[in-house]
């Protein structure tokens, strides 16, 4: 019997057609029974798919025969093409939505006037040699940030990698633009775009984490500056790097620990994820967010 597994990658690099390539995609990725999801867009290209580990392989190998996907790293994840509905592949204005399709340059490096690249072990030095200074700025969804983030992180207010912009210029964050600033997110493509956004709005001295919360775990575990669980946008909800992680995620209900997210019952009118312990999931009436919750009550 075959083994799968999960091939996690993205590469910011122009792409004249973005249309071609997802026709390419799609057709190379159906012959090698891969399932997952593609976007392509202007400015690169960012998957996850999950098949046969000889079919991951061969298709790394014809990634890397396209010149602009040369040197793309792919990250190898337990899993199969049954951990995904169906394939989909999409042409779109970004990889990642922040709503900058114009802003966004990017060359054969990469994106241009982005953060400085920092691999785990600089992301301490930095710490250590600059203090307090440095602050850890958090480029995910701050729902994320309730089970994990760094220590003394700053959570934007964010829904969606779209509000950034409108938060960045709010005039919230400009004490932050003559320190150090450490952008993170899970696998590091948020940052990427995030830290140019930043770098463009006045902040002067913007570091993005190498590979994100993910490598930096796999190299400090639970003893370093990574705190708590990380979310993860597949089946398992989230994931640790090591046992007994700080518990920083709390029920909206009980205010027990829990690292279980749920979508709120109120399907209809509302698409909040949110936080609640088993013990309240067990009963119907708490299986909504702190909002519905309360109209649910008193309807
Ligand atoms: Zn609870
Ligand atoms: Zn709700």
């Amino acid at each position: 019997m075959s083994v799968g597994k999960i091939l996690l990658y993205y590469k910011f690099t122009p792409i004249a057609d973005p249309e071609a390539i997802k026709l390419w995609q799609r057709d190379l990725c159906e012959s090698l029974g891969l399932r997952g999801r593609i976007l392509v867009s202007r400015h690169g290209i960012n998957g996850t798919v999950g098949g046969d580990i000889d079919a991951c392989k061969r298709y790394i190998k014809k990634m890397r025969d396209y010149p602009g996907f040369k040197g793309t790293e792919f990250k190898w994840s337990e899993g199969s093409a049954e951990d995904f509905p169906r394939l989909s592949v999409k042409a779109r204005q970004e990889i990642v939505a922040f709503g900058a399709p114009e802003e966004l340059q990017v060359d054969e490096g990469g994106v241009i006037g982005g953060g400085v690249h920092l691999k785990p072990r600089q992301v301490n030095e930095l710490v250590e040699s600059r203090g307090d200074e440095v602050v850890f700025f958090d480029g995910r969804n701050a729902m994320e940030a309730q089970i994990g983030k760094f220590k003394n992180a700053v959570v934007p207010d964010v829904t969606t990698t779209h509000d950034f912009i409108a938060e960045l210029e709010s005039g919230k964050y400009d004490d932050l633009k003559d320190r150090p600033v450490v952008t993170y997110c899970t696998g590091g493509i948020r940052c990427e775009v995030l830290s140019a956004l930043m770098r463009n709005r006045g902040f002067k001295e913007v570091y993005q984490i190498d590979g994100g919360i993910v490598r930096y775990g796999e190299e400090y575990g639970n003893n370093g500056l990574w705190e708590g669980s990380l979310y993860v946008f597949d089946r398992r909800m989230h994931m640790d790097f090591g046992i007994d992680p700080a518990k920083l995620g709390r029920c909206v209900h009980c205010q027990e620990h829990t690292t279980d997210f749920h979508n709120c019952a109120n399907e209809e009118t509302c698409r909040k994820q949110v936080l609640i312990c088993e013990d309240c999931w067990a009963q119907p009436h708490l299986r909504y967010c702190a909002d519905c919750e309360t109209k649910v009550c008193l309807a």
